[in-house]
């Protein structure tokens, strides 16, 4: 292994990942969270917020794409846009991929992690915070979810993990998705990132009996994330459309038709979405704090 220094990913309570350090770009402390910006030798650069690795420049569009298009795709079409979270500026850059789009909302508790990303992350935002159709608000996501009155066809939750900091896990609870409702049109629906099935089965069957509790259509599927360790689980949920009930052949149309282009997301990729089986591991020792 390369002589460089260590930076250890946890992956779960017993598994990390041990990857080469190449150099730290930023390492601050703001008012929410511990913010490492850095390189890793085959990742590229990297955001690490307390300690779990967030993205990086090798393999992010892996997760960014698969949180985000499936449900864009799924709805017929979503003008308006609320991403909580995702202060890297990642998800808001795929949403806008979407010539359909009129306006996106980004929430995120972190205004100084957002700068931090507008400045040192634009090999992965790739200034989609600067484009016109883009709003960030500076708020706890469960804060803004209360006091907004604004609808929206499509929420994304792009958090940290729910086996992860405190910040973000009440925007994992059923009292939270009971309140995003009154945020959705009529037709409108969610997703969210969910962590790992595997190694967090209690927290993961948590999320996801709490999400089945409010909306009535849910799918699950995941994507595997190299830097991760692990593949990253995803929940969509609606009472108006089911993922499961597009062919590839209409999300392929719907791709061109809004002039979506991707690496890795397509028809083929959306359809064995839709049919991939939960992984849970009877091993694991997460316990649902
Ligand atoms: N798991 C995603 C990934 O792996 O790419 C996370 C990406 S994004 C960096 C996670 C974001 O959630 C951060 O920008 C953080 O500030 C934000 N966040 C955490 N708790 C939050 C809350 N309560 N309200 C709004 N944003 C929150």
């Amino acid at each position: 292994m390369n002589s460089n220094i260590l930076v250890f990913e946890p992956v779960s309570r017993t598994v990390s990942l041990a990857m080469s350090l190449k150099k730290v770009l930023l390492d601050v402390k703001t008012k929410y969270q511990h913010v490492q910006i850095v390189e890793i030798e085959e990742f590229g650069r990297t955001l690490i917020l307390d300690g779990l690795i967030q993205c990086t420049e090798a393999d992010e569009y892996l997760y960014h794409e698969s949180l985000v298009h499936p449900v864009m795709i799924t709805h017929p079409k979503p003008k308006k846009v609320l991403i909580v979270g995702g202060g890297d500026g990642a998800a808001l850059r795929e949403v806008l991929k979407h010539d359909v789009v009129e306006e996106v909302v980004l929430v995120d508790i972190d205004g100084e992690l957002v700068d931090i990303a507008r400045k040192y992350l634009e090999v992965i935002h790739k200034g989609s915070f600067n484009d016109p159709r883009s709003r960030v608000v500076i708020m706890d996501g469960f804060k803004y979810i209360e006091e907004s009155n604004d609808r929206y066809d499509v929420v994304i939750l792009d958090l940290t993990d729910p086996h992860g900091p405190e910040i973000a896990k009440a925007l994992y609870s059923k009292e939270f998705y009971s309140k995003l409702t009154s945020r959705l049109y009529g037709d409108g629906i969610i997703v969210t990132q969910s962590g790992n099935s595997f190694f967090f089965p209690n927290t993961y069957g948590r999320t996801v009996s709490n999400v089945r509790q409010v909306f009535s259509i849910v799918r699950e599927y995941s994507v595997w994330v190299p830097s991760f360790g692990y593949a990253c689980n995803f929940i969509i949920a609606s009472n108006s459309y089911d993922p499961a009930r597009l062919s590839r052949y209409e999300v392929d149309e719907r791709l061109r038709v809004r002039n979506v282009s991707t690496s890795y997301y397509n028809g083929e990729v959306h359809e064995m979405f839709m049919r991939m089986p939960v992984l849970y591991n009877r091993f694991s020792v997460d316990v649902d704090r």
